[in-house]
C-alpha cells in the first residue's frame, strides 16, 4: 500500500463544501492514473494527529518561511516517503483549501496580486481559495511537479498546447479541467509529474 503523497486540509469550510472537496480531489487522483499521466497519486485529508502541527505552521506570515515550516512539519507528523533512490526521500505535500477572506488568502493576494484562485509555494504547499474545481486542480498538480504554462507579466502560452489553441489545465484562467474523462494538460506537463511520482516506490 503506497502512502498518500498530497494531502488536503479544508480550513475554513462548511460541511458540504468538505465533501465536495474531497469528491474533487478524487476525481483528480482518477484523472491522473489515466493518461496523459497515468501514474498513481494518492490524495487523503490530512490526518487528525498531525492538524496541530501543520496549523502552527501555517501560522507563520512570511511565505517562503511558511512553506519551510509546513515541509518540516509534514515530514515530522506523516514521515517522508521512500524513493527509488535511497539517498533522498519526499516530503509530503499539502493543499488547503480556504475562503478569500481567510487571513491565509489574504497573505498570499497580498504577497502575489497575481495569484488570483490560489497559489503554490516551495512545491510543497498550496492555498486555494476559489471555489472551482480546477483551481483546486492546477495547484495540486503543481504540487506534482506540474509548472506554469504562462508567462507574466502578459500571461502568454508557454506550452505546445496553448501555442496550438488546444487546452491546457496550466494556464493562467481556470479552463475545464477534464473532457472525455481526460486531464487536460500539455505533454511537457505530464512528463514533469510522470518524473515526481516516479520516484514514489511505496
Ligand atoms: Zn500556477
Ligand atoms: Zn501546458
Amino acid at each position: 500500500m503506497v502512502k498518500p503523497f498530497v494531502y488536503y486540509y479544508p480550513l475554513d469550510l462548511a460541511e458540504p463544501e468538505q465533501g465536495r472537496l474531497h469528491a474533487s480531489l478524487k476525481r483528480l487522483e482518477r484523472l491522473v492514473a489515466v493518461p496523459p499521466v497515468e501514474r498513481h497519486c494518492s490524495i487523503a485529508r490530512l490526518p487528525r494527529s498531525a492538524e496541530k502541527g501543520v496549523l502552527a505552521a501555517l501560522q507563520e506570515t512570511d511565505l517562503d518561511i511558511r512553506s519551510m515550516r509546513v515541509a518540516e512539519a509534514m515530514a515530522r507528523e506523516i514521515g517522508t516517503l521512500a524513493t527509488s533512490d535511497a539517498n533522498t526521500s519526499l516530503i509530503p505535500r499539502l493543499v488547503v483549501r480556504c475562503s478569500r477572506g481567510h487571513p491565509l488568502a489574504k497573505t498570499c493576494l497580498a504577497a502575489y496580486p497575481h495569484a488570483c484562485w490560489g497559489l503554490t509555494s516551495c512545491k510543497v504547499l498550496a492555498v486555494v481559495y476559489d471555489d472551482r474545481e480546477v483551481a483546486l486542480w492546477h495547484e495540486v498538480l503543481h504540487l506534482v511537479g506540474a509548472e506554469d504554462c504562462y508567462e507574466l507579466p502578459d500571461r502568454g502560452p508557454k506550452c505546445s498546447h496553448l501555442r496550438r489553441h488546444l487546452p491546457c489545465i496550466m494556464q493562467y484562467e481556470p479552463i475545464e479541467g477534464e473532457v472525455g474523462g481526460k486531464l487536460q494538460i500539455c505533454p511537457e506537463n505530464a512528463e514533469r509529474i510522470q518524473r515526481v511520482l516516479n520516484q514514489i516506490t511505496g
